[in-house]
């Protein structure tokens, strides 16, 4: 039979069902193997299966569920920072955060990055390839199973552009939804972009009530061209025009996040600025501001602002009309910035 997929972590409950009769096991095999793999077992753990089946499914299949390579604690609020080693040898990072509200796993969706921002870590190296969609529903299951919690939410904002990987995220996002699975309501989710256009018109259509998240971090074509060359692509006008359409098809919340960099884009002019941009596409529309401090990546020379100067930035855009808060730092103590973990471990299979 043909393999639509390189790994069995990738399907559904339906599709591995047709795969366990192809193969002549009864059907309670599918439902049996895409728990386990929501536990974060992989393929060789699953023993309830006769060992004759998993040695002919490891031939054929890639095994999907990664391991922990490293993991990193932070003492101040017990956020985990995981890498995660893939099977080609591959690493990726993850990041289990613990909120009053419930556990959040923060996802990567894509080894490296073609993206290109010049402030981050993560697109370094460039993009060496996309994860699958069963890589990422074991980045989540991998987390819940070490840390022994159970997952209440994920954000897709580790490394990678996901609507550059948008079939596999898609899947990623439905797997993960599954009751017979890890069971996480789309409202739980978040997904960040740096602004592919097309695609979020295409995620509009998908009929999922996830909150889309749009990394903003400059409020003039100019400047944001500079920092994120997507914006040569696809400016600020078609961005928040596609924004607004999002918003108008899913009635869903949207978040904008704005990473503040000293001396670039967290001035009072800038605030004021953002804010009327914000105000104009969206007159009477329920948005959110994240501003982040810049987490400094030394290759970039871009300087993080104090805290004083983000609370003042977050003053100007909610005195005009904008909700903003400063993100908390959480793992501030195990941060290296997002993608820099993996890149401290890189010169080997990655990079
Ligand atoms: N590619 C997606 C999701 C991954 S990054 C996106 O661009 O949205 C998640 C967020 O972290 C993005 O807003 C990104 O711009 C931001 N980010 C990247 N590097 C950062 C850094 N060094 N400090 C602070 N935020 C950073």
């Amino acid at each position: 039979m043909d393999r639509p997929f390189p790994d069995l972590q990738s399907m559904t409950p339906e599709e591995l069902a047709d795969l366990f009769t192809a193969l002549g096991q009864p059907a309670y095999r599918a439902k049996q193997v895409f728990s386990a793999f929501s536990r974060g077992l992989s393929v060789g753990e699953i023993t309830t299966l006769p060992k004759a089946l998993r040695e002919r499914l490891l031939s054929e299949y890639v095994d999907a569920t990664p391991n922990v390579a490293e993991k990193r604690v932070s003492k101040i609020d017990g956020t985990a920072k995981y890498l995660l080693r893939l099977s080609d040898g591959n690493a990726v990072e993850a990041v289990l955060m613990k909120y009053e509200h419930g556990t959040t796993v923060c996802v990567s969706s894509q080894v490296g990055c073609a993206m290109g921002c010049a402030f981050c870590a993560s697109t370094l190296g460039g993009r060496v390839r996309n994860l699958s969609a069963g890589e990422m529903v074991g980045e989540v299951a991998a987390l819940a199973r070490d840390a022994g919690e159970r997952i209440d939410g994920i954000v897709v904002m580790g490394i990678g552009e996901p609507l550059d990987n948008y079939e596999n995220a898609l899947r990623f996002l439905r797997l993960v939804n599954r009751p017979e699975g890890l069971g996480i309501g789309y409202r739980h989710i978040s997904l960040s972009t740096c602004g592919v256009v097309p695609k979020i018109y295409d995620l509009a259509k998908e009929d999922l009530p996830i909150t889309l998240s749009i990394s903003l971090h400059a409020s003039d074509d100019a400047r944001r061209s500079r920092m994120m060359p997507v914006n040569r692509k696809w400016n600020l006008d078609e961005l928040l025009t596609a924004c607004a359409a999002y918003f108008d098809a899913t009635g869903r919340r949207i978040s904008f996040e704005y990473t503040l960099i000293a001396g670039e884009n967290d001035t009072q002019d800038e605030a004021r600025r953002l804010a009327g941009l914000l105000k104009l596409y969206f007159p009477d529309k329920p948005i959110h501001v994240n501003l982040i401090r810049l987490n400094e990546v030394k290759e970039t020379g871009f300087r993080t602002p104090d805290g004083g100067a983000a609370r003042r930035f977050a003053d100007t855009l909610n005195r005009l009309g904008v909700t903003a808060t400063v993100r908390r730092r959480l793992g501030a103590d195990v941060d290296a910035a997002c993608g820099q973990l993996r890149r401290q471990n890189a010169g080997e299979a990655s990079v």
